[in-house]
């Protein structure tokens, strides 16, 4: 007998678009038989890791028929120290997405409602439907979240509200008497998860103190990564800021070894690395800045970012701009997925990375 596993399925699990990640380079190359390729498709530092993080990752691998330590206490001590709060507060997750889940997880039972904007971060909708909650998807205002709207739209139904800043795949961003608004708003019963994948890149005066706001705001929980700024996106690690009881909530669900050990290692070396940080925050300032010169000498325009990406708006179907650029082993990435379709969002790298890219986009962009 025959079953219908997807009428098996959990619902919320049968009717789900899975997430579809940036175009890996060995795939593509494996495709079209070439080499060479770059791939600015998913938001990874250009400089890789720094050299740090690589010594400490490579000293853990003699360790690796050991456990990793589940609490993970080196690497909670070091954020600890850094952002002058209690261990009691701090979840460590196999990259930012596992920390998601797991907020999601733990506050969101089915038909309650979770509240995000249009253009949010994909993962947001993906997990809210995993547990066959409402999605409440607000309008954007200028293609980011407009948080007025989105403190409107919460009921006595919404649990859970997302908060991209910047948000990815815009690059928008909000400041912080929006954010100290919306908070002030919001009912005691509605958790905000502050996704702060890029906050490591921004030095806008205005931009949130996202983990000042949770001392005050309890039921704020601050979401950051290793994964973008620290160059260390191979090795799944990021961590959550919260109330310790939220923190503790979070922690049961926790799968008890989800940061593995060569990646806690070279996460607590990665953070005392200020050396590569701003290295890396430069490249990036330098890279987006050419990309936008060159959007504009282009006559196309992109959406302001203050990301190390940003959504470029080619004013017409981008899906055969995209196919073009992959033939010409450029991987970007394309965003009718997003409800963007003329957008094709391109990750900041270093100068020749962003001039080969350039002169491939030239080159399509005349041959259409
Ligand atoms: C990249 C990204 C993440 C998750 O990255 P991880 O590798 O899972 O840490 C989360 N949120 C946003 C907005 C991102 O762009």
């Amino acid at each position: 007998m025959k079953c219908d596993f997807y009428q098996l399925a959990n619902p919320g699990v049968r009717d789900l678009t899975p997430y579809e990640p940036g175009k890996p380079i060995d795939e593509l190359e494996r495709e079209l038989g070439i080499s060479g390729s770059i791939k600015l498709a998913s938001n990874e530092n250009p400089l890789g890791a720094g050299a740090l993080a690589i010594e400490a990752a490579r000293s853990a691998l003699s360790e690796l028929s050991r456990y990793p330590d589940g609490a993970g206490f080196r690497l909670k001590a070091a954020l600890a120290r850094k952002f002058d709060l209690d261990q009691s507060r701090i979840v460590l997750g196999a990259g930012s997405s596992d920390l998601l889940r797991l907020a999601v997880e733990a506050f969101v039972c089915a038909g309650d409602q979770v509240v995000m904007s249009q253009y949010a971060f994909a993962m947001y909708a993906i997990y809210a439907q995993a547990a066959q909650a409402e999605r409440v998807i607000v309008p954007a205002r200028d293609w980011g979240h407009d948080l007025d709207a989105m403190a409107a739209a919460v009921t006595e139904r919404t649990r859970l509200l997302f908060i991209a800043n910047p948000n990815n795949p815009t690059g928008t961003w909000v400041k912080q008497t929006e954010l100290v608004r919306l908070l002030k708003r919001l009912p005691a019963h509605v958790m905000v998860v502050l996704d702060e994948a890029y906050a490591e890149y921004i030095d806008q005066a205005d931009y949130p103190n996202g983990m000042a706001l949770g001392l005050e705001f309890p039921n704020l929980i601050v979401m950051r990564t290793f994964s973008k700024a620290y160059g260390l996106a191979a090795l799944r690690v990021g961590y959550a800021i919260a109330d310790p009881a939220v923190a503790d909530l979070m922690n049961r669900i926790r799968e008890p070894f989800n940061v593995n050990s060569i990646a806690q290692a070279a996460a607590e070396a990665a953070l005392a690395d200020e050396v590569h940080l701003q290295r890396s925050k430069a490249v990036n300032q330098q890279g987006l800045m050419q990309l936008q010169r060159a959007v504009a000498q282009l006559g196309l325009e992109a959406i302001p970012s203050v990301g190390n990406f940003i959504a470029i708006d080619m004013g017409r179907e981008a899906l055969p701009i995209y196919e073009a650029l992959l033939r010409k082993g450029l991987i970007v990435r394309p965003l009718a997925g997003y409800g963007m379709p003329n957008h094709l969002r391109v990750t900041a790298a270093t100068e020749s990375e962003n001039s080969r890219f350039i002169k491939a986009l030239q080159e399509v962009l005349e041959a259409v």
